[in-house]
């Protein structure tokens, strides 16, 4: 799949100043927002320097709108005319993950660059999440700028620490919520576009995540004497370890399908041509057990149903094969489905790893509340997206990994997850917190036309 093959109706916007939109992108991605846990390690200095910059560059927004500085992320607010109308708000964060050490030879353009160069902005941010940020205040400015008058208040946000605690998202949605709003919807990052493959279908899928999974890191921690390893009558703490770890991982929680992935079915059953899910698509609930397998044999499709389980560290063997370990710890990490809580989670593998190996927490959130996606919003996402990329289906469906956008569900009851920078499938994988992160110039204006137009029609 041409990833550029499915754009459509690219000259509209023809008047859009691309040329600065690019150079803005770029300049952000030259300053360094780079977010760590030690918030010590955090250079508060580039944030300000963003923030003066985006103050620059978009006179008509400063003009008209209402801008808050909460820490060190930002809330702006263009007031519409009728308040009748519940609000949007449209989301992106600030920061960026660290280049990984011992990478930065690799990257063919300098990660803090912002290099335009070969039809693409390089660097930092450019995929996550910058472009996004820049985009909004893009469309926004393009729209003040032709006289738009909005009806429906408009807020943009840009939290701070995504990548690490989101505490920014969590304070301005508290601002929001002490000052009584409730909003219509929530547009920030996530989202994804696959083939229809492993559907059988013949179209690409392009979901958007009305709601997003848990995280949760279980260390599991085993005593034994040690000593000489001719005489293991009680066992070891490493055999404890390795038992309750199989029997956590034998033992694979239940198998949910949502009511957004019954959605997503019941959407592509037209398009579906070929393989078991082409009959069993027409009666969900009676085929729900097959439909299920369908799910657990594919890669793709797996994890979207049920809670991950992933041992994923270990430590504290013994450094000699005649010698019996002693102190030793493991970590399981699971991604929560909504339909599991973590206390739940918690009791099923206490019971499972058995009274020699201790299981406990580290962190544990469980899934978000899963949004509406009967709503006018969604519909209008939908065809916005249907406007410039064809030959896509777009379903409600789950995100697997964690956005700020959880955030505002208790103001919110329709939060999407959907980046309109329709990149090349290679690319977003590599760079996406990874290396040679690059944005192409031509995904970047596509992107930035759907946000015009989401903000135009429902607003
Ligand atoms: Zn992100």
């Amino acid at each position: 799949m041409n990833i550029y093959d499915l754009y459509i109706n690219e000259e509209e916007y023809a008047d859009l100043n691309a040329e600065a939109a690019v150079r803005h992108l770029s300049e952000a991605v030259r300053i360094n927002t780079t977010s760590y846990m030690d918030t010590s390690k955090i250079d508060y200095a580039a944030f300000d320097l963003l923030h003066e910059k985006i103050q620059t560059w978009y006179p008509q927004i400063m003009k008209h709108a209402e801008y808050r500085r909460i820490d060190h992320s930002i809330l702006i607010r263009i007031q519409g005319s009728d308040p009748s109308l519940r609000p949007a708000l449209f989301m992106a964060h600030q920061d960026v993950v660290p280049v990984v050490k011992g990478t930065e030879e690799d990257w063919i353009h300098d990660p803090f660059s912002g290099d335009v160069a070969g039809g693409y902005i390089w660097g930092r941010g450019t995929l996550d999440i910058k472009e996004m940020l820049i985009g909004e205040l893009e469309s926004l400015e393009y729209l003040l700028a032709n006289g738009k008058q909005f009806r429906r208040t408009l807020y943009l946000a840009f939290g701070q620490d995504e990548e690490v605690i989101g505490s920014g998202a969590i304070a301005i949605a508290r601002y929001l919520k002490e000052h009584g709003v409730e909003l219509e919807y929530v547009l920030d990052e996530g989202g994804r576009i696959e083939s229809g493959q492993a559907y059988g279908a013949d179209i690409a899928v392009g979901s958007i995540g009305m709601y997003e999974k848990g995280y949760a890191d279980l260390k599991l921690t085993a005593e034994s004497f040690g000593g000489h390893s001719s005489n293991p009558f009680h066992g070891t703490s490493l055999g404890t370890l390795a038992k309750a770890i199989t029997a956590i991982v034998d033992h694979p929680l239940e198998n949910v399908l949502s009511d957004s992935i019954r959605e997503t079915l019941h959407i592509l059953a037209p398009y579906i041509k070929e393989g078991p899910l082409k009959e069993a698509v027409r009666d969900i609930d009676a085929n729900e057990q097959q439909i299920i397998e369908h799910y657990l044999s594919h890669p793709e499709l797996n994890s979207q149903i049920h809670t991950t389980i992933a041992p994923t560290m270990i430590s504290g063997g013994s450094d000699a094969g005649n010698v019996m370990p002693q102190h030793m710890e493991a970590v399981i990490n699971f991604r929560l489905a909504p339909q599991n809580t973590d206390a739940g989670l918690l009791e099923h593998c206490r019971k499972l790893a058995g009274k020699n190996a201790q299981a406990e927490f580290i962190v544990a959130n469980e899934a978000s509340r899963q949004s509406r996606f009967d709503t006018p919003a969604f519909h209008a996402l939908q065809d916005v997206l249907l406007h410039y990329f064809k030959d896509i289906v777009f379903v409600p469906s789950v995100n697997t990994t964690a956005t700020d956008a959880r955030s505002y569900e208790g103001i919110c009851d329709c939060c999407m997850r959907f980046e309109p920078f329709l990149e090349d499938q290679e690319i977003r994988a590599m760079g996406v917190h990874g290396t040679n992160e690059r944005i192409s110039v031509r995904a970047y204006i596509q992107g930035i036309r759907v946000l015009i137009r989401m903000m135009d029609e429902t607003c």
